[in-house]
C-alpha cells in the first residue's frame, strides 16, 4: 500500500493530525453556555491558581461612590449586620440592595467565605453580586475546587452561563476581591435586546471574566430571555439563606 517510507510518514502525520484536531474539538472547553446543559457537571471546573495580593482592601479612588466603608448601610435598604469593618448577612433576613441605580459601571467589592459552613455544594458560603438586581456575579466557597459543584456555579461564575476562566480563591476567613466592569444590555423600543449585558471580572487580580455577553437574566437551573427593563438598577448582594459571608470596601464607578 505505501510504495514509500516517506508516503508511509506523510499518512501517519496527517491521520495524527486529523485526530489531535478532533480530540481538541470535542475536549476543549468551549467558552459558549449554549454548548452545555445549564449546571453541567461534566463542564470542566477553573484550573485553581495562587492569586497575589493584588487589590485586597483598597482604598477607593477618589471619584468613586463609596457603598460600604465599614461603619453603616446608609447607602443600602436591608438589615445585615455591620461590625469590625464588614456586613455580615444575616440568613434568612432578606438580600441588601443598594438605595441608588447603576447601569454601567466598575465596581470593587471584598467577600470572605464562613469559616465555619457545615454546607457543601451549592449552601456552603453562597451569595453573589447581582448588577442590576439581575446578573449575577456567583459568590461561594469553592477554594482550590474543594467543594464540588457545577463550574457555572463555582465562585467568579456569571451565573449559570460562564465558569471562571481560573479559580484563585483564597480559603474561607480570607478576604477575596472582585472587580467588575459591567455594562448594561440595551433594548429597542419594542423591548427586544438589541445589546447583551456584558462583564469582566477580576478576581483576587485575576482575570476570570473576559468581556463575556450575557445571555440573559441569571438564574437557577433554567435559562431566561431578556426582558426590557430601566437603564439603571439597584445592585443587590445576595442572602442565600445558608451562611453568615462577609462583605466589605464596597465602591462603585458609574461609566455612563
Ligand atoms: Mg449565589
Amino acid at each position: 500500500m505505501f510504495r514509500s517510507p516517506f508516503r508511509m510518514f506523510c499518512v501517519a502525520a496527517a491521520t495524527i493530525a486529523v485526530s489531535l484536531s478532533v480530540y481538541a474539538a470535542v475536549h476543549s472547553a468551549s467558552r459558549n453556555p449554549l454548548d452545555y446543559e445549564i449546571h453541567d457537571m461534566n463542564r470542566p471546573m477553573a484550573p485553581v491558581v495562587t492569586p497575589g495580593t493584588f487589590s485586597e482592601n483598597c482604598k477607593p479612588p477618589s471619584d468613586a461612590i463609596v457603598l460600604f466603608d465599614g461603619s453603616n448601610l446608609d447607602m443600602w435598604n436591608g438589615k445585615w449586620d455591620v461590625k469590625d469593618g464588614y456586613v455580615k448577612v444575616i440568613p434568612k433576613s432578606g438580600d441588601l440592595v443598594t438605595k441608588q441605580a447603576f447601569g454601567d459601571c466598575q465596581l470593587h467589592i471584598e467577600w470572605s467565605a464562613d469559616p465555619d459552613s457545615k454546607g457543601n455544594a451549592q449552601h456552603k458560603s453562597n451569595s453573589g453580586v447581582f448588577l442590576m438586581k439581575i446578573y449575577e456575579i456567583q459568590v461561594l466557597d469553592t477554594y482550590k475546587n474543594e467543594n464540588k459543584t457545577y463550574a457555572d456555579g463555582q465562585a467568579g461564575s456569571i451565573y449559570g452561563q460562564y465558569p471562571p476562566l481560573a479559580n484563585p480563591a483564597r480559603p474561607a476567613g480570607d478576604w477575596n476581591a472582585y472587580d467588575i466592569i459591567f455594562h448594561r444590555p440595551h433594548f429597542d423600543q419594542n423591548g427586544k435586546c438589541v445589546k447583551p449585558a456584558t462583564a469582566t471580572v477580576f478576581f483576587n487580580g485575576v482575570l476570570v471574566q473576559d468581556n463575556e455577553a450575557i445571555i440573559g437574566p441569571t438564574s437557577h437551573a433554567k435559562r431566561t430571555d431578556y426582558k426590557a427593563h430601566p437603564d439603571k438598577l439597584p445592585l443587590k448582594l445576595q442572602d442565600h439563606r445558608d451562611d453568615p459571608i462577609r462583605y466589605r470596601n464596597i465602591w462603585i464607578r458609574p461609566l455612563d
